[in-house]
């Protein structure tokens, strides 16, 4: 036995800790008589015991402090807490509170957790790498920390995102902690006050670009495939432009996906497919148009041609389903501002600069709002829908609430209550009309630890585009009649795991049937997946 298995060494191991769980017949095996207080305690008890702690404590960010001191004391205890209630504490652990531990992550840090790879450590990126104690990894969740949730350029402190993101992989869809490694690739920050702080963790240089970045990034992911030939790489919070080319160069080459990217846009055809059971219509017969024409707006409108294509409709067809507008207007041919990401997507048109005129001219049958303006979705544009639409499907996705294109309370009194609605931040539930409507929330959890966990059970090679497609129909499959009577198009998160599971399972098969898995067919894939998933229970160590 080594240090770290037996003996206060043990008490100081967090993934075989049990704290007060040890029973007393343990205690005197382990060598832990006299380390512990005399009752022990079951999980149930320690699971309480940090819920009441939590309960007396007046901030989310002291929450997440103490989640974060439970996870690196007790690994075991600290999902369990977070299984006993995901819809509860994933908001603790990720968003919106993990913003803030990442915004002070140099003024309350405390015990190390993942891996650092500065710039400054180029050709030695393996040797960093290796420092991590397990064999094999095979979850990577990586940030630059350029692009930190609506928080821009935080260096060093976007640390907090590839933990708090890994965090939700294994309590929502129970990819196994031991699997998964936090990365931080610092390549210095452009954020002037962060490089000022004295008490600032990170390289004290402007932001590296260029060949030397990508030279950087070339050699992280030839390590990774080295070091860990069956890891799967997520990229999370780069830049745009660093982004779009980063995922470019590596989908065809390694198993990699940009959760940013692909899990938005994914949730996005979620939403819709869910609520074309409501509208009882195909998406070959939709007509979308978009309320910004950025990476969101221009990602979520690839992801449904590409569904399309596949209920039958040519691509080029399937893009002019895919209509932009943006702060310029109607996305036509004739205009000379529009990128070669949006140009795919322009139509053959007479410009147009107002969106409610957009609306009664081209008849869409839903609009997605991704401009990040607030109140876009206003009163006119809502009854231009009305007006076109039986059940006028309406997405204001811009994130958080305040920048949302129109509130789930104005959709519905502005269509008598026949939008089909489903937002990017929450909304309470609203009566109009009588009638009591659950507006739904277009949360990538419901997508990204689902695929993580697929690709984990079948050593996937791969992260396809089709995949998506799958985990998409899947989510919209789950969600039960009763759900949809009340408006509501996604799952309640409060069973995230089950249906993360579902999910994962749908996914897992779209995998076999391709040729990407590693691994022999499963019999039975959800009895694999569940076979697979990680579970909070203390393990027996005698
Ligand atoms: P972006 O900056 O790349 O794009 C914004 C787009 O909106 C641009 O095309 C811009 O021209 C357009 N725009 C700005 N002002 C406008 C106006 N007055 N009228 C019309 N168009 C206007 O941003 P992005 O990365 O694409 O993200 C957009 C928003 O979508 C963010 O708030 C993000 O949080 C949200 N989002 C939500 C989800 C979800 O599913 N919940 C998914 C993806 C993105």
């Amino acid at each position: 036995m080594t240090s770290d298995t037996t003996g206060y060494g043990l008490l100081r191991n967090p993934r075989l800790n049990r704290g007060t769980a040890f029973s007393l017949d343990e205690r005197r095996r382990l060598g832990l008589e006299g380390l512990l207080p005399p009752a022990p305690s079951s999980l149930m008890h320690q699971v309480a015991r940090i819920h009441m702690e939590l309960s007396h404590l007046p901030t989310d960010l002291l929450k997440y402090l103490l989640l974060s001191d439970l996870q690196a004391r007790n690994e075991t205890l600290y999902y369990a807490v977070l299984m006993s209630d995901p819809a509860t504490f994933m908001p603790v652990v990720y968003t919106p509170t993990v913003g803030e531990a990442c915004q002070k992550f140099d003024h309350i840090f405390r015990a190390a957790r993942g891996v650092y790879l500065p710039i400054t450590a180029r050709g030695r990126i393996r040797q960093l790498l290796a420092q991590w104690p397990v064999a094999d990894v095979r979850f990577i969740v990586v940030t630059d920390g350029e692009r930190i949730l609506g928080l821009g350029d935080l260096g060093v402190g976007g640390m907090g995102i590839p933990i708090g993101k890994l965090s939700l992989y294994t309590a929502c869809a129970g990819v196994p902690p031991e699997v998964c490694l936090p990365v931080t690739l610092d390549v210095g920050t452009n954020n002037a006050e962060l490089r000022d702080d004295p008490l600032y963790l990170g390289l004290r240089q402007g932001r590296v670009r260029g060949a030397e970045y990508d030279a950087f990034i070339d050699e992280f992911v030839e390590t990774v495939a080295d070091l860990h030939p069956r890891c799967c790489i997520q990229w999370e919070d780069f830049a745009n432009i660093n982004a779009v080319p980063i995922l470019a160069r590596y989908r065809d080459a390694v198993c990699t996906y940009n959760d940013d990217i692909q899990g938005t846009a994914a949730i996005a055809l979620a939403g819709l497919y869910g609520a074309l059971r409501i509208t009882n219509q195909s998406l070959a017969d939709q007509r979308v148009l978009f309320l910004g024409a950025g990476s969101a707006a221009t990602g979520i409108a690839e992801l449904i041609s590409q569904a399309m294509v596949l209920e039958g409709v040519p691509l080029a067809e399937a893009r002019s389903r895919n209509i932009l507008f943006d702060v310029n207007g109607l996305v036509i041919h004739s205009r000379t501002d529009v990128a070669p990401f949006q140009a795919v997507f322009a139509i053959e048109h007479a410009p147009i600069a107002d969106f409610a005129e957009a609306v009664r001219v081209l008849r869409p049958t839903a609009i997605i709002g991704v401009s990040t303006v607030p109140k876009l979705f206003n009163q006119s544009v809502i009854e231009a829908m009305t007006e076109v639409n039986q059940r006028p499907i309406i997405f204001p996705y811009s994130n958080p609430t305040s920048r949302s294109e129109c509130t789930a309370e104005e959709a519905y009194r502005w269509s008598k209550g026949r939008a089909v609605f489903a937002s990017g931040s929450p909304f309470p539930p609203v009566t109009v009309e009588g009638q009591e409507f659950v507006p739904g929330q277009g949360n990538n959890v419901y997508i990204f630890p689902a695929m993580g966990m697929a690709v984990y059970a079948t050593e996937a090679t791969r992260v396809t585009d089709a995949m998506f497609i799958v985990a998409a129909r899947a989510v919209a499959a789950l969600v039960t009649d009763g759900s949809l009577a009340t408006g509501l198009i996604y799952p309640p998160q409060s069973d995230i795991l089950e249906a993360s599971l579902e999910v994962a399972a749908a996914i897992a098969d779209h995998i076999f049937d391709h040729g990407l898995a590693r691994v022999p067919r499963f019999a039975d894939t959800r009895a694999a997946i569940r076979e697979r998933a990680y579970r909070p229970e203390y393990r027996s160590l005698i």
